[in-house]
C-alpha cells in the first residue's frame, strides 16, 4: 500500500484529473488486438491476448480457472481456451500473472505447453503460489519465472515493452500492467481498489496521476463490482470493526474467510499480538498461503502467537480464535465441519461467536445459509457482512472505478472481468467521465477481437475460439459435449437399468427383465408403469429375435428409444434409459 494520501476533488492532481486525450502521433498501418479469451461471460479464468502488428508479437496477461457451475457437473475446473494463442505460440513474448488468485493463476499448470511455455513475469509471492501449485503437476513443463516489483521496466521485443504499478487487492503483491507499444500504453490494473482512510481521502493513487500523464493507448478495466454505488469498504474498516468484536466477546471466536484472502488474515495475526490471543489457522490451504507469505518475509509473526487446533484445549477460551476456510459452505471445509459438529477439535456452544469474514459468491446462497443455520444450532452467534462491515471487496466499486479511468485518461476503453451486464455498467461509467462512445468497445463475449488502429477502435466479426475447455480429473479439454450432456440429464431425470437375459436361440427374453432406477421415479410406486416397459421389451426382443443370430446392438437401441419415448410420454421425464441385454 502506497503512503500519499490525496483527497479526492483537491489536492495537487485533481485539476488534471479527466479530460484531455494523448495524441495518437504515429499511427499509420500499425495495429493493436485485445483479445479477451476468458473472463467476459463470468467472474473467473481471466486471460487477456494483447497482439501488436505489423510484427504479431503477444503479451498473454493472466492465465486463470473458473470453478464449474449447475450447467458442467463433475467438471473440477474451466479453462480459458487457448487455441488462437497455440496457433502463434512462437509469437508470445511474455505471459504476465497480476496476481496469486486462481481466477488468475489457476490455468499455468494446464495451459503452459500450449503455449508453448514462455517466460512469465510477476512478483515475489505470486511466483512462489504459481510454484507450489506447479508442486502437484511433475509433468508440466518446468517454468521460468521473471520477478518483477513496481516500476520495473522490460524489454520484450522491437515494439512491445512491460511497466508494472502498485495496486490494492484482496492479496498482497498484486501488481499493474503495461504494456508498452508503438502505438501506446495498454493499461491492465488487474483487480484492484482505491483505499480510503477514515477522512474519506484517497490512499495510493499517486501512481495512477502519474502514469496517467503518459501516451494510454487503452484501459483494460475490471468490471467485478461496477454495479456497486459508491465507495468499497477499506480494509483498514474491516480489521478495526473485527478488533473491536475480538476485544468484546468472552466466548471462543471463530472467523470464516477465503483461503485467498490473506492481507486480512495477516492483520487478524497482528491484532491478536495487540490483544494477546492465540491463533488457529485451520484450513489446508490457508495454511499453505501463510506459510509461503511468512517464507517470503510478508509477514512476521511473534513466536508462539500461532498454535495448532490440537492445542485449543490449553488455552482460555477468550485467549484464542481461529480463522478457517469454508466461509461459503464449502462441503470438507473446516468451518462446515464446526457446523455439522464433526470437527475432531472445535465443538461450538453457546456465547460463541462465528464471524462470516467474506461476501456470497453468487451461487453459494443456499450453501451459506445452511451454515449459518447449523452454526446456530450448536448455539453460535453469527456475524457475518450484511450486519457488520467485516469483509472488505478487493474490487473497485463504481466511483473508484470512475476515478481510475479518470486519472488513467487513456484514449480507448475496454471493459473486463465479468457477465456481460457488468461490463456494461463499467463501460457506462467510463462514458460518464468523459471517454466518448466510439472509444468503447464492450467485448460480447470471450474470444472477441478488439482491434485499435488510426481509424479507432472495432470489434471484428472473426472470433478467437473460445468453447469451454474443461478439467476432469487429470484429463484437460477431453470432457466431450456427450460426457456433459449425460452428467446433465443424469443429474435432472435420474437413470434407468433395464437388465435382460435373451436365449440367443429361440430369440426370446427369459423371465422377467429386472429394472433398477435411480432419481426417476419410485418402483414400488410405479408397478403399472415397469409392467408396461416389461411388456414392451417383450416386444422389442420378439421384433428383433427373428433373426439368426440375434443383433443384441439392435435389441438395444430399440429398447433405448422406444422405453425413453414411452416413460416420456407417461412421466413428462427424460431418465437415461441403460439396457444391459445378456445372451446366453
Ligand atoms: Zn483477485
Amino acid at each position: 500500500m502506497a503512503e500519499l494520501v490525496y483527497a479526492y476533488g483537491s489536492g495537487p492532481y485533481a485539476a488534471r484529473l479527466g479530460g484531455s486525450t494523448p495524441p495518437l502521433g504515429t499511427m499509420t498501418n500499425n495495429k493493436i488486438r485485445i483479445i479477451p479469451l476468458g473472463g467476459v461471460e463470468e467472474i473467473g479464468r481471466n486471460m487477456t491476448v494483447v497482439e501488436y502488428f505489423p510484427d504479431g508479437d503477444i503479451v498473454v496477461i493472466d492465465a486463470g480457472l473458473q470453478f464449474p457451475d449447475e450447467n458442467t457437473p463433475g467438471i473440477d475446473y474451466i479453462l480459458p481456451n487457448p487455441a488462437y494463442l497455440e496457433k502463434r505460440k512462437n509469437k508470445i513474448r511474455a505471459l504476465v500473472l497480476s496476481h496469486g488468485h486462481l481466477d488468475h493463476i489457476g490455468g499455468v499448470p494446464y495451459l503452459m505447453k500450449q503455449l508453448g511455455n514462455p517466460i512469465i513475469y510477476t512478483t515475489r509471492l505470486t511466483k512462489a503460489m504459481v510454484l507450489k501449485r506447479q508442486e502437484e503437476f511433475p509433468n508440466a513443463p518446468h517454468l521460468e519465472i521473471r520477478e518483477i516489483q513496481s516500476g520495473k521496466q522490460i524489454k520484450l521485443s522491437r515494439a512491445l515493452g512491460l511497466g508494472f504499478f502498485e495496486i490494492t487487492h484482496s492479496i498482497p503483491d498484486a501488481i499493474g500492467t503495461i504494456v508498452k507499444t508503438p502505438l501506446g500504453n495498454i493499461i491492465y490494473p488487474g483487480d484492484a481498489k482505491i483505499e480510503h482512510d477514515k477522512s474519506g481521502k484517497l490512499i495510493g493513487i499517486k501512481q495512477y496521476v502519474e502514469l496517467g500523464e503518459k501516451k494510454n493507448l487503452a484501459l483494460l478495466l475490471e468490471s467485478t463490482n461496477s454495479e456497486k454505488a459508491g465507495f468499497s469498504i477499506s480494509e483498514e474498516t474491516v480489521s478495526k470493526n473485527l478488533e473491536q468484536i475480538f476485544k468484546k466477546a468472552n466466548g471462543r471466536i471463530i472467523v470464516g474467510t477465503f483461503a485467498s484472502q490473506i492481507e486480512r488474515i495477516v492483520r487478524m495475526i497482528e491484532i491478536a499480538e495487540r490483544l494477546n490471543k492465540k491463533v488457529i489457522i485451520d484450513g489446508f490451504s490457508m495454511k499453505v498461503n501463510l506459510e509461503i507469505s511468512k517464507q517470503l518475509g510478508l509477514f512476521r509473526p511473534k513466536k508462539d502467537i500461532l498454535i495448532s487446533v490440537k492445542e485449543i484445549g490449553n488455552y482460555p477460551e477468550n485467549k484464542i480464535f481461529a480463522v478457517c476456510t469454508g466461509s461459503q459452505g464449502e462441503e470438507y471445509a473446516a468451518l462446515m465441519r464446526i457446523a455439522g459438529n464433526k470437527h475432531a477439535h472445535i465443538r461450538l456452544h453457546e456465547g460463541d461467536t462465528v464471524i462470516l469474514s467474506s461476501s456470497i459468491i453468487p451461487g453459494n446462497e443456499k450453501n451459506i445459509q445452511n451454515l449459518k443455520d447449523n452454526l446456530s444450532r450448536q448455539g453460535a452467534k453469527i456475524i457475518h457482512y450484511e450486519v457488520a462491515d467485516i469483509h472488505a471487496s478487493g474490487h473497485a466499486y463504481s466511483e473508484e472505478l470512475k476515478l481510475i479511468t479518470q486519472m488513467l485518461k487513456p484514449k480507448f476503453f475496454i471493459p473486463v472481468h465479468g457477465y456481460y451486464f457488468m461490463l456494461k455498467t463499467n463501460a457506462d461509467l467510463a462514458l460518464s467521465v468523459g471517454i466518448p462512445k466510439k472509444n468503447i468497445a464492450v467485448p460480447q463475449n470471450n474470444g472477441a477481437i478488439i482491434e485499435i488502429d488510426k481509424n479507432g477502435i472495432k470489434t471484428l466479426k472473426e472470433k478467437a475460439p473460445a468453447s469451454y475447455v474443461m478439467v476432469d480429473g487429470l484429463g484437460v479439454g477431453d470432457v466431450k459435449e456427450i460426457v456433459m450432456r449425460d452428467r446433465q440429464m443424469l443429474a435432472q431425470d435420474g437413470i434407468f437399468v433395464i437388465i435382460a437375459a435373451v436365449d440367443s436361440q429361440k430369440g426370446e427374453i427369459k423371465g422377467s427383465p429386472d429394472i433398477i432406477s435411480r432419481g426417476f421415479v419410485y418402483l414400488k410406486e410405479s408397478q403399472d408403469l415397469l409392467k408396461s416397459v416389461r411388456y414392451i421389451i417383450k416386444e422389442i426382443v420378439k421384433e428383433c429375435g427373428q433373426m439368426h443370430p440375434i443383433n443384441v446392438s439392435l435389441i438395444k437401441d430399440r429398447i433405448r428409444e422406444r422405453i425413453g419415448n414411452f416413460l416420456f410420454k407417461k412421466t413428462k421425464r427424460r431418465p437415461m434409459v441403460l439396457p444391459v441385454v445378456i445372451e446366453f
